[in-house]
């Protein structure tokens, strides 16, 4: 079942060795309540909702606890019931400062879910169903977070053609998304039905890495019926589940009899967000958890977890068995995570997984040395930037050239340029810096002109 593309479309990138599906990397175990959970009223790339509960308030498990006002905020939903304690104002990296609502888990209730009513695509009309995934709270799972709602929307006024399921996890090492194509495969398939009445498109396409090959034959030779999806399976090469390279894969010649459409007449939506929104419509439950990987050596029991949200990361990482004082903790995988400051921070909607690194684990990673012009930095970007030229740039503080002459707004931060630099120079690191600074550079002057 090949069709749609050719070879790769993109250059650069790090080609990762195939491997078998260990059955731990194919399992989702669902973590228990902590006892207070931390809800930010903006957890995903958009605006932030408004809280419509007061301290003190009792709230059940599905209940609305903040609307959005606003056409990229999402709703917010209670993932334990129990009790408002308080809201408070908490910093926040992009909007200075958000209310978090802190709620108190009903320590040994069932914790049913009492949720909304139930939507079948085959019998809902396509506005009925987007107006439900937005009233769930959906927001996307492959890392970039923003409201499923609004995109579909935005995809609609596009009149995209083709509704591209992006089955390939985003971070070497984490396995959530293959977990929910072996586990949740009628979420799946239920979720395509639905995205597909919304878009109102008939082509799909569901995009795997060979790994994931056999599982996704499966559940497409299992599923009852219906129009299904082509399938492409790629050889594993990392960033390629990025959404905008993935449909330059996709897209080009016509292949197998198939004709050839455009990548800007696709969308793409992970195969997380396809599975999550498949079960909530289908279920009448609003996003109140999400499936995550915990990786990394500082795990006794690593893999991946159903986790409520505002569970604090520290409180996840010792249910999977952390041990004592791990070197640091990732929040995201090892090619793109960030390290955490502190494991008290909610587990907020969007999150793909956390990585703790045993102590001792980095010792010997060498010390940074000079450039050495070797290139290979540039050969290994996916977007064709310069990375040497915007690594010598970031040490003199040249941030306007980076940003205006080599694009960095551009760069997303893969990694790739910094796995494969023999000088060990932490080009990511800079660039992440460097774009802190030009955006206070540039937010600088509407200050001024304010004050
Ligand atoms: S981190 Fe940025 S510059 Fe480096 S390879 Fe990725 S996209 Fe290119
Ligand atoms: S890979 Fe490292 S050493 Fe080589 S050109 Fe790029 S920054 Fe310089």
């Amino acid at each position: 079942m090949r069709v749609f593309g050719r070879r790769p479309a993109f250059s650069g990138g790090i080609r990762l060795p195939a491997h078998q599906r260990r059955e731990a990397e194919a399992t989702i175990r669902q973590l228990p309540f902590a006892p207070r959970l931390l809800l930010p009223l903006r957890q995903h790339a958009g605006a932030a909702s408004t809280a419509v509960v007061r301290a003190g308030d009792e709230v059940f498990r599905g209940q609305l606890l903040a609307r959005a006002d606003n056409d990229s905020a999402v709703p917010l939903h209670a993932p334990a019931t129990g009790h408002v304690l308080r809201i408070t104002e908490q910093p926040d990296a992009l909007a200075g400062t958000v209310q978090v609502i802190e709620l108190a888990a009903l320590a040994g209730d069932t914790q049913e879910y009492t949720g909304g009513e139930s939507h079948d695509p085959d019998r809902c009309s396509a506005d009925e169903l987007l107006a439900a995934i937005h009233e769930a709270g959906i927001v996307g799972l492959g890392g970039e977070a923003g409201s499923t709602h609004r995109r579909l929307v935005h995809a609609r006024e596009r009149a995209v053609r083709v509704l591209v399921i992006n089955g390939i996890e985003g971070e070497p090492g984490f396995s959530r998304v293959p977990a929910m194509l072996a586990r949740h495969g009628a979420d799946v398939l239920a979720g395509l039905r639905c995205l597909r009445k919304v878009l109102g498109v008939e082509r799909a396409v569901l995009a795997v890495e060979t790994p994931d090959g056999a599982a996704a034959r499966n559940l497409l030779e299992a599923a009852p019926g219906g129009t299904l999806p082509a399938l492409r399976v790629l050889p594993p090469r990392y960033p390629q589940g990025a959404a905008g390279l993935l449909v330059r894969t996709l897209a080009g010649g016509a292949v197998d009899g198939h004709p050839a459409f455009a990548a800007d007449e696709a969308v793409v939506f992970s195969l997380a967000t396809v599975a999550e929104v498949g079960r909530m419509l289908s279920g009448g439950l609003a996003m109140t958890d999400q499936v995550i990987t915990l990786a990394g050596e500082g795990l006794r029991e690593p893999g991946n977890y159903r986790v409520p949200l505002g569970t604090p990361v520290g409180f996840a990482l010792e249910q999977a068995g952390m041990r004592p004082e791990p070197d640091r903790v990732l929040a995201g995988g090892p090619m793109r995570g960030q390290a955490l400051a502190a494991l008290d921070r909610p587990i907020v909607k969007g999150a793909t997984g956390f990585v703790a690194v045993a102590a001792g684990e980095t010792a010997d990673v060498p010390a940074s040395m000079p450039c050495i012009r070797c290139g290979e930095c540039v050969a290994a970007c996916p977007l064709e930037l310069h990375p040497a030229e915007l690594g010598f740039l970031a040490r003199r503080d040249e941030w306007q050239a980076m940003v205006e002459d080599f694009h960095l707004d551009r760069c997303f931060e893969c990694g790739c340029c910094a796995y494969v630099c023999p000088s060990h120079i932490p080009l990511v690191q800079m660039f992440r810096t460097a774009k802190a600074q030009w955006r206070r550079a540039q937010a600088r002057p509407a200050v001024e002109a304010a004050t």
